[in-house]
């Protein structure tokens, strides 16, 4: 059965998509830590990041350097934070998460519940600096 993340890709789930590829795809996480909060996938669907052969893993890493220099653009913070569980989602992924202190990426933190309105607004301003 296809994990969550490729009916995303495959538009039969909505998301809030910041950037695509014909290999990767970027989009907001739903349960965002941090305005900006973002996902970036293979569309190939591997379970485990380390499992990608080599060329997936640094093509998804080139992409998530292109998201967070748009995120860095979009929304004001220090750093983008970089992040892998993979504990909820079995479909590889890198969380990239706005920071302005240590805390801002601490998964255990209540989430933030943004409206539909916020999370287009958000979505719109990082994919129009993706370069
Ligand atoms: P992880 O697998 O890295 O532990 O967590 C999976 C992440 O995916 C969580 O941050 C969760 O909020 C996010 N997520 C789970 N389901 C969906 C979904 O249907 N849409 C979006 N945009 N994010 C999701």
């Amino acid at each position: 059965m296809a994990t969550i993340f490729s009916r995303i890709v495959n538009g039969e789930i909505p998301s809030y998509k910041i950037a695509e590829d014909d290999r990767f795809y970027a989009f907001l996480d739903i349960n965002p830590l941090a305005e900006g909060h973002t996902l970036v996938i293979p569309k190939v669907e591997v379970n485990y990041i380390f499992d990608l052969d080599p060329d997936t893993l640094s093509g998804l890493t080139l992409f998530a350097q292109r998201v967070a220099k748009a995120i860095d653009k979009a929304m004001p913070c220090k750093r983008v934070g970089v992040a892998v569980l993979g504990l909820e989602v079995p479909h590889a992924h890198i969380h990239l998460v706005p920071l302005n202190k240590e805390s801002d990426i601490d998964f255990r933190k209540p989430k933030l519940k943004l409206t539909p309105e916020r999370f287009t607004e958000i979505a719109q301003k990082i994919s129009k600096e993706f370069k």
